[in-house]
């Protein structure tokens, strides 16, 4: 109840401030980001233009056809893969749930090694696999920091090779970045399957998808300020995936259903700005994070940093763990008053909260309330320190 109302007043200051024109410092990029306005000009262009539905074998169909083949020529280049190898979904939980599902039925996929740190999109549909197709999940353990325990993984592929190994590139509570190259030469050795979730890490570097050694990649327009509801799956040549969803021929029989041409045309948009830009707003986007860091470490020496935040990191995602003198209930609504927006990391498990299964499985003490806090090329510096010092006020304020 206490979580509700608190929920409910943060809602209504928050709109309440919107409508004042109150400054909004918006740290929440993980969780999705704000679309690139050349992104939305391709997207507006393409609504004007193009009417038909890329199936249909008139002029108007065809023109559509030749727009959305033009958008995966376009995005397999920037990725180093072939346009076939490329299906576009609605987004990184369908690609995730259709390779998962579709390797297991057409891959005859028995086992499959995943960490406890995977996304839901990931979790949840093993879950289910495992309950009705009897493949059997295995958990490799965690190493300090929270990475993947390779010489577990390495135990686990021994004794049963053939496996699919499911790791993500990047995690999106902690940023930790997997060593994929390394995964990748031990599925190799182990005759082994390899796919990851690459939602956080798509649009962040200049990628090249089968260098990494990946048989199979999720991806989302959206976390590289491109719309919401468009994605894809990368499927290696020569690997099978059983089609997810059925009842049309689309997408060279790999997702039936008319494509999302719009926001295709915006991801492919995003993605081409993403690769063109990428060096200059890394650069830009990892300089906020290590000043939020210093700033964090100079006035609140108290946090902690959760995961490997110093080191093989995303440059984008910072997760930390404040002192227990704070309410965890109070620190999203709190900061929202204060026009910022960020995500709860929090471990606690109290209450309707479950808190955060990635913190849990990385033993991060459940009592002190934890935030992550994602940057992006529209942040600046000015936030950082905004950000820091409504920070030091909560805190101070909770003591
Ligand atoms: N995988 C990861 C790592 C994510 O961070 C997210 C979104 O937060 C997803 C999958 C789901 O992607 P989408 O929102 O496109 O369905």
């Amino acid at each position: 109840m206490i979580v509700s109302l608190s929920l409910l007043l943060h809602w209504e200051l928050s709109v309440n401030f919107a409508g004042m024109g109150k400054r909004e410092v918006y740290l929440d990029n993980a969780a999705t980001t704000r679309m690139d306005p050349a992104v939305l000009d391709a997207m507006h262009q393409c609504m004007q233009q193009i009417h038909g539905n890329p199936s249909s074998i008139h002029a108007s169909g065809q023109q559509a056809a030749v727009v959305l083949e033009g958008a995966r020529r376009s995005m397999a280049r920037r990725l180093g893969v072939s346009p076939a190898e490329l299906v576009f979904t609605s987004g990184g939980t369908e690609a995730n749930n259709a390779i998962l599902w579709g390797c297991c039925y057409g891959q005859k996929v028995r086992h499959i090694i995943t960490s406890p740190l995977e996304h839901p999109a990931v979790l949840k549909p093993l879950e289910l696999i495992s309950a009705r197709l009897g493949v059997k999940v295995h958990f490799v353990r965690l190493i300090q920091d929270g990475h993947p325990d390779l010489d577990h993984l390495r135990k686990i592929l021994t004794d049963h090779p053939g496996a699919l190994v499911s790791l993500m590139h990047a995690n999106n509570e902690t940023g930790n970045l997997l060593p994929a190259k390394t995964v990748s030469r031990l599925c190799k050795a182990h005759g082994a399957l390899f796919h990851s979730d690459m939602v956080q890490t798509i649009g962040k570097f200049v990628m090249d998808i089968p260098q990494q050694g990946i048989d199979f990649a999720a991806g989302s327009a959206h976390k590289f300020h491109g719309p919401k509801g468009a994605g894809f799956m990368y499927v290696r040549a020569g690997c099978f995936v059983e089609p997810f969803i059925s009842g049309g021929g689309q997408e060279r029989n790999q997702r039936a259903g008319t494509e999302n041409l719009y926001g295709i045309v915006g991801m492919a948009k995003a993605l081409d700005i993403a690769c063109e830009k990428g060096e200059e707003v890394k650069q830009h986007v990892a300089a906020l994070k290590s000043a939020c860091v210093i700033l964090l470490q100079e006035r609140l020496p108290e946090i902690r940093f959760n995961g490997d935040a110093h080191k093989h990191s995303l440059f984008s995602i910072l997760n930390l763990s404040l002192p227990a003198v704070v309410d965890p209930e109070m620190v999203l609504p709190a900061l929202g008053m204060a026009g910022v927006a960020v995500s709860s990391g929090s471990a606690c498990a109290s209450g309707s909260n479950r808190g955060s299964h990635v913190l849990r499985a990385m033993a991060v003490d459940e009592n002190a309330p934890s935030l992550r806090i994602s940057f992006s090329k529209y942040n600046t510096p000015d936030e950082v320190h905004y950000f820091v010092d409504a920070l030091c006020n909560l805190i101070s304020g909770g003591k």
